[in-house]
């Protein structure tokens, strides 16, 4: 199946800049897929469209054949989303953030409690499960996130930028999770900025520069181009 489809996609901001001129993208099931490139070429705007966090121009976006304007919700359902920027109620517990996120899937609190077990306890955050958001560091925020976008289990884990202004420990962690979750049938795409971490993690990736997708191809042949 295909996991992602974009088609002819366009974003021209209320300023008339165009961030997006027209990209067109596959990701298929079971990929690991990274959307490089320098700061200001378009991805955050990409993934923030896919994710119905930005308003497109133009263009198309199916997410495992679910059109995101005609049959939205069916699309959001296969998502998870990670946001560069942290965006939960830093007053509300850790534990408290990822049953409430698991409500907005009709999870059965019982269903929600397991999950939300587990991914704490994958990402280290279990001891932290009746803290407040806000008294988490920077890194624990990070994973508290990439918690919250699994717990109703998607088959489609989009993370912008995961390991900005993270320390290379943490940031190797954060990988050997990724790489699990993958492993075990989630197809994630990424951005980043780091050459080294599409090429840790990613078999396929995209190049966009200025609204425009540059290069599409397989890790392995991009860096035999290198
Ligand atoms: P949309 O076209 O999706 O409605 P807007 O153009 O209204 O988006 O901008 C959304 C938000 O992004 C605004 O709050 C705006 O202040 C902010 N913003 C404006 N310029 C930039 C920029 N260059 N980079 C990031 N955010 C910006
Ligand atoms: P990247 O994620 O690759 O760094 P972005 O998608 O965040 O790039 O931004 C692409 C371009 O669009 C940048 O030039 C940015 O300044 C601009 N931009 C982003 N958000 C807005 C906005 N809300 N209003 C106007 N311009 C924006």
């Amino acid at each position: 199946a295909i996991a992602l489809a974009i088609h002819s996609l366009q974003k021209t901001y209320n300023n008339g800049f165009e961030a997006l001129k027209g990209i067109s993208l596959e990701v298929k099931e079971g990929d690991f897929f990274a959307l490089l490139g320098p700061n200001g070429a378009g991805k955050s705007t990409t993934l923030g469209i896919v994710s119905s966090l930005v308003n497109k121009t133009a263009g198309e976006v199916k997410v495992f054949g679910y059109d995101l304007d005609s049959e939205k919700t069916m699309a959001k359902m296969q998502l998870g989303v990670v946001p560069q920027e942290f965006n939960f109620n830093t007053f509300e517990r850790v534990l408290d953030i990822l049953i409430t996120q698991a409500g907005y899937y009709g999870i059965s609190r019982k269903q929600a409690l397991e999950r939300s077990e587990f991914y704490l306890k994958k990402l280290g955050l279990w001891d932290k499960r009746n803290e407040a958001a806000r008294m988490l560091s920077g890194g624990m925020k990070r994973r508290l996130m990439i918690a919250r976008a699994l717990v109703h289990e998607p088959k489609l884990l989009i993370l912008d930028e995961p390991t900005a202004g993270v320390d290379i420990e943490l940031r190797r962690s954060m990988w050997s999770f990724l790489q699990e979750i993958n492993a075990r049938g989630t197809t994630i795409i990424l951005t980043t900025h780091y050459l080294e971490e599409a090429e840790s993690l990613c078999r396929n990736i995209a190049i966009i520069d200025q609204g425009r997708i540059v290069e599409n191809t397989s890790m392995k042949r991009l860096l035999q181009t290198l």
